[in-house]
């Protein structure tokens, strides 16, 4: 029977409740005393050992039950009285018994109470813990940092049968016990052989600075032999690592593997450079540049193409393999945790990355499929250029190609169906990106819900709702850019059942291993970001770990991740914006263009710096540019917050005078200017008046 459905009934739930008031008081009487209790106990073991033994039991089962704090204090002393074998009997079984007390007593009295009050999050856990609860519960267990109590009480909480929960505890427990019921007989013997530092007292002394290092890794070894189990291990490999994936993650990810002189291989499927080079920041910048400065379309078409190659040979498998990177076209599948193949050869390895990024998302849209729609993957085959566009999606990439088609003479019609643009920006952002977008002339329609896509004797048009009404809108091409989804299917983890996150991204642990500690993810296919600077970022990361895990690991800081739009004017950002920000007490410093020398000279006056800080504190939190190069003028401030240096530290730079950075000056003086202390400004008016005499 499931847990969820064990209802206690009130009386019986009373009756726990006052047993184990009562045995609050009586512990409690108890325990006023440790030290009388131990002198009692060190006498009874001298004269009557069974008793004794009984009794500690008995303490250890009542004080663990109720959950009082100290259990460490008792294993010690177990050892002391008992020494290590009876110690560490006593102290496995009482534990363990008191444990699964303490974890029926938060069943009964405190599982329904839980579950009404977050009902979403216990049904999560309980899914967790009905595929992996008993192993979950031991790898806990094994690092004494998580507090005894706080895991038995947690663990009533959940389904995990007391079975279970009797066995995990018991297992995991065990390596601490031994070592704390060590340390404590260790202590007896102090002063009894004249030597205090015996070679016992300095193992077990040892074994317990050791613990909290030792235990997490002894426990993803467990774990890693676990989901190993069933993998045939090759006796010796053919590379130190395969990357999956020539994008901007796999790149970097075979790059830096070379360079500290792995055997590498990197297998792509399709085009070096993956997305960013061949169908995204690339292209799409080119077509923006291009469009900024009037350039038709059949030009612009064309310098999109040479920059892109202009671009390739940085990426290209020539490039790579002049690096001595083993690099192969074709698809790859992983095999098993150790091999993997491409196109039929199997390849042996000890690490796999995989880098296999993100493509378009596209909505079940009925007739979508039927009608001429681009995504960002296709819209750079486009021979012509549409007379009427219409694009789905009002995020970055929708944002900047609308203006870019807009500026090269497409009337251009932009659907999105929040009610704003740029919906994880802030309410002026979004503002000032739907008012640049229709001074290009798009046509901006927020609010509307794409609902079908007609096809008429007219041509195609597509149906959207807002407000309850149906508006139809007439195009001859329909750009879809709603988002792009991970790559997650068709080449191995269902077999190796690699998990997925909730946003279907490959599941991948701080130092982005996954499941597999030797596979590793990293770039869209991880996520969160999708972006090619944190693809990159977090490749370096990904490379390092998967050549040099378990003796060495790193962990990425994602403490400022930049994002820029790049329309004109640009959008960019790092750390928070208030719409994030609603939980933190924070300050806003605002400062607008039209204060700036440079940009008055140029009648580039749009935009403003918004900076939030740390209420009371000149800490970045986040900052949002809206302005010609806001991406430039961002990187002061994400160094800044990466290194930690507040806005006073930014006040004392030099900036060339005129320039955009002057920005960032402006903005760390007018925070000075509001946080100065008028009491002090007094003093001074003061000083200076006594000095004018
Ligand atoms: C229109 C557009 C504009 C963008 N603009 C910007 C921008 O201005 N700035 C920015 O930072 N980001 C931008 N991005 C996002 C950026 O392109 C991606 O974040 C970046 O390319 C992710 O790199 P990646 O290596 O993770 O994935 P990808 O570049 O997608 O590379 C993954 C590669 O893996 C290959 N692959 C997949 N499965 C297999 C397999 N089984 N075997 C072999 N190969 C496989 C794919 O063919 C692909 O080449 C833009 C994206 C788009 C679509």
């Amino acid at each position: 029977m499931s847990a969820a459905l064990v209802k206690p009934r009130p009386a019986v739930a009373r009756a726990v409740l006052a047993a184990a008031l009562l045995l609050i008081v009586a512990a409690l009487a108890f325990t006023l005393n440790p030290g009388e209790v131990q002198r009692s106990a060190t006498t009874l073991n001298a004269q009557h050992p069974f008793a004794a033994f009984a009794v500690y039991f008995a303490f250890y089962v009542v004080a663990t039950a109720l959950s009082i704090p100290g259990a460490t204090l008792l294993t010690l002393g177990a050892g002391a009285l008992f020494g290590v074998a009876e110690g560490a009997l006593l102290v496995s079984f009482a534990a363990t018994i008191g444990a699964c007390a303490a974890f029926l007593t938060a069943r009964f009295l405190l599982r329904n109470f839980a579950l009404e009050r977050f009902p979403a999050l216990f049904t999560r856990i309980d899914e967790g813990v009905a595929r992996d609860g008993a192993f979950y519960l031991v790898s806990l267990r094994l690092v004494p940092a998580i507090p005894y109590f706080a895991v038995n009480l947690l663990a009533g909480l959940t389904t995990l049968p007391l079975r279970s929960f009797y066995l995990a505890s018991q297992i995991g427990m065990f390596p601490a016990t031994l070592i704390y019921v060590n340390a404590g007989a260790s202590l007896a013997t102090l002063g009894h052989h004249g030597a205090i530092l015996t070679p016992r007292l300095i193992t077990g002394l040892l074994l317990l600075a050791v613990l909290p290092i030792a235990a997490p890794r002894l426990r993803d070894a467990f774990s890693a032999r676990r989901v190993y189990a069933k993998w045939p291990r090759p006796r010796k490999f053919e590379r130190n690592l395969i990357v999956i994936g020539g994008g901007a993650a796999g790149l970097v990810s075979a790059y830096v593997a070379r360079a500290v002189r792995a055997k590498v291989t990197l297998i792509e499927q399709a085009r070096m450079g993956g997305d960013c080079l061949n169908t995204g920041c690339v292209p799409s910048k080119a077509l923006l540049h291009a469009a900024k400065h009037g350039l038709n379309f059949t030009e612009a078409r064309a310098a999109v193409k040479a920059t892109v190659d202009a671009i390739a040979p940085h990426d290209s498998v020539a490039r790579y393999a002049g690096l001595g990177v083993d690099v192969r076209l074709g698809r790859a599948i992983i095999e098993s945790p150790w091999c993997v193949s491409v196109d039929g050869t199997k390849i042996t390895t000890r690490a796999i990355i995989i880098a296999a990024g993100a493509e378009p998302f596209i909505p079940p849209i009925p007739g979508l499929a039927e009608c001429p729609y681009a995504t960002s993957e296709t819209l750079w085959d486009i021979e012509a250029l549409p007379a009427r566009l219409t694009l789905l999606g009002g995020g970055p990439i929708g944002c900047e190609m609308a203006q870019a088609f807009a500026r090269l003479g497409s009337a251009v019609t932009l659907v999105e169906m929040a009610d704003r643009l740029l919906l994880r920006e802030d309410d002026e952002v979004s503002a000032a990106m739907a008012s640049a977008l229709t001074r290009d002339g798009v046509t901006v329609l927020t609010g509307h819900r794409a609902a079908e896509v007609l096809h008429g004797a007219i041509g195609f048009s597509l149906r959207a709702e807002h407000g309850g009404q149906d508006v139809t809108i007439a195009f001859d091409r329909l750009l879809v850019a709603i988002g792009r989804k991970p790559r997650v299917t068709g080449y191995g983890l269902e077999t190796l059942g690699i998990p997925l996150t909730k946003t279907k991204t490959v599941e991948a642990n701080a130092w982005l291993q996954t499941l597999y500690p030797n596979i590793l993810a990293c770039g869209d296919v991880a996520g969160p970001y999708q972006f090619t600077h944190t693809a990159g970022f977090q490749a370096g990361y990904a490379a390092l770990n998967a050549l040099l895990s378990p003796f060495w690991r790193f962990k990425p800081s994602y403490r400022a991740i930049p994002a820029v739009t790049y329309t004109s004017p640009e959008i960019a950002r790092a750390g928070l914006n208030e719409r994030e920000a609603q939980n933190v007490a924070y300050e806003v410093t605002h400062y607008s263009f039209s204060e700036l020398d440079r940009a008055i000279a140029e009648a580039d006056t749009e935009g403003f710096v918004k900076v939030l800080t740390k209420k009371g504190s000149d800490k970045i939190l986040g900052v949002t540019i809206v302005g010609t190069q806001a991406g430039e003028l961002l990187t002061g401030f994400t160094i800044a917050m990466q290194h930690n240096l507040g806005l006073k530290k930014l006040l004392g730079v030099i900036y060339p005078y005129p320039t955009r950075s002057e920005a960032i000056r402006a903005v760390a003086g007018l925070w000075r200017q509001k946080h100065a202390s008028a009491r002090g400004l007094a003093l001074l008016s003061r000083f200076f008046a006594w000095r004018r005499g």
